[in-house]
């Protein structure tokens, strides 16, 4: 019998507990621990701002959830990690002990690396459902009271999409709200170029974003470093391809919300082997840690290395897919090491994205993620927005329900020519 624990239940700790679920032996115990008991859809977090969702609609509760399925479950957050000894710590002060660990703690919110960034600061936040809550009171307040709005993404971020998409949802909000005219836009972004998305671009998302701007009357600042925020107004650094600063500019704002950089949380930092210097969880092409075998890690929490050096450092987004990508891997490799077999399964890491605009968005597929690629492809239109509804509903139902992957899903995924898995040589 081997004990399981899965640290984590976001979008890719939860569907990890559901497919590890599928491949352990009957007499294998599973167990997740995470900081918060209900699980909320985060790809759907621009949409709580505006109004278009509320808190409610968003929400899975875990433990019920998990009990239907036989998952052993403890909202406790991890506080230390000793992967020498193979046990965790939690807050309410108890040990757990583990044969196989699956970190998935997503993302660490670096806003205290900009000085006035964030909820507790000056600008918006979307990443997290209590910070778009908070933002959806700011936005009503700004929305009695219009000027400037300021949006993007700081240095260092690697998840452009919501930044875009947030912009293109507040663009539409103001024109329903007959407010529009009087609210001058500016995205600022540590990207090169509109449209890069810590991809180098994919298809044509340079032309589809940038043009969208255009027609939106939002301005754009590329390779942008944010100095600081004060209440109503953003200083911002324009650096040049040598990396030297071009311009510094004061940019008003009556509203703002800006996309942090990550880093890794904070039981994992400084683990010597497990992480890289930003905390994120360093793993083989098996989602295996090669300093500490027994241990996987899936989603935002994984180091990825960036697709190419740019003036203002810009990460590499970990989409949805990506993330069950790396899930349906590492449930399979610890299933085959639970029966004497070597890990062979290799996520392909494709990237594939909706970004919402409310009435219309843009959408992309990597494959790989970085270039050249197989599969470069992206597209606009408003069976974009309509797909994104779509995806949530579907994501949230099988989330409730603890499936982990039908039969009409994997039938959609091939039909389109996605795979979750590379074809794997077995190679003894
Ligand atoms: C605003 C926004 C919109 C996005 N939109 C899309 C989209 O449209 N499409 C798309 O494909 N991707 C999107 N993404 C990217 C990605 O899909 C999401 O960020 C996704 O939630 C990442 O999943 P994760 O499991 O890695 O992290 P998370 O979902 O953030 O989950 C992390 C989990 O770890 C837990 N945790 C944290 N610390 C501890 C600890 N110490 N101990 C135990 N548990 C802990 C947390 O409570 C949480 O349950 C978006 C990201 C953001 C921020």
């Amino acid at each position: 019998m081997a004990d399981i624990v899965i640290m984590g239940a976001g979008l890719g700790g939860a569907i990890m507990a559901y497919e590890m679920k599928e491949q352990m032996r009957r007499e294998d115990k599973l167990t997740v621990l995470t900081k918060d008991p209900i699980y909320h859809f985060v790809p759907s977090n621009p949409w709580v701002p505006v109004g278009w969702r509320s808190r409610e609609a968003l929400e899975v509760d875990l433990a019920p959830a998990f009990a239907k399925r036989g998952i052993g479950f403890k909202a406790s957050p991890v506080t230390k990690l000793s992967p020498k000894e193979n046990t965790l710590e939690t807050a309410d002060g108890s040990t757990l002990r583990y044969d196989y660990l699956v970190i998935a703690t997503g993302p660490e919110l670096a806003f205290d690396e900009i000085e006035g960034l964030g909820p507790d600061g000056f600008t918006a936040s979307i990443c997290h459902i209590d910070h778009a809550e908070k933002a959806a009171g700011k936005f009503e307040a700004f929305c009695k009271n219009p000027g400037p709005i300021v949006i993007g993404a700081a240095q260092g971020a690697s998840c452009f999409g919501p930044a875009y998409e947030f912009t293109f949802i507040l663009e539409t909000e103001l024109r329903r709200r007959k407010i529009r005219d009087r609210v001058p836009m500016i995205f600022v972004t540590a990207e090169p170029y509109i449209g890069h998305l810590g991809l180098d671009g994919v298809g044509d998302t340079k032309g589809l974003l940038e043009s969208q701007m255009r027609d939106r009357h939002i301005k754009w600042m590329t390779s942008a470093r944010i100095k600081k925020v004060d209440e109503g107004k953003m200083t911002v650094e324009e650096v040049g391809d040598d990396g030297a600063v071009k311009a510094t500019k004061e940019l008003p704002f009556g509203f703002s919300m800006i996309l942090p950089a990550f880093r890794g949380v904070a039981p994992l930092r400084g683990i010597e082997g497990l992480v890289n210097p930003r905390g994120f969880v360093i793993v083989d092409k098996h989602q295996q840690n090669p300093a500490f075998p027994n241990i996987y890690s899936v989603g935002v929490c994984v180091a990825i290395p960036p697709t190419g050096p740019t003036p203002v450092p810009c990460g590499v987004p970990k989409t949805g897919f990506m993330i069950e990508s790396m899930v349906t891997a590492t449930a399979r490799n610890i299933g085959a090491i639970l029966r004497g077999n070597k890990p062979t399964f290799q996520a392909t890491w494709n990237a594939v994205c909706l970004a919402d605009f409310g009435d219309s968005g843009v959408a992309f597929v990597a494959q790989p993620q970085i270039p050249p690629r197989n599969v470069n492809w992206s597209s606009s239109g408003k069976w974009v927005h309509v797909a994104k509804v779509g995806f949530e509903k579907y994501f949230l139902r099988k989330m409730r329900k603890g499936e982990s992957e039908p039969f009409y899903e994997s039938m959609a995924l091939n039909m389109l020519g996605i795979e979750k898995l590379k074809a794997v040589a077995k190679v003894e």
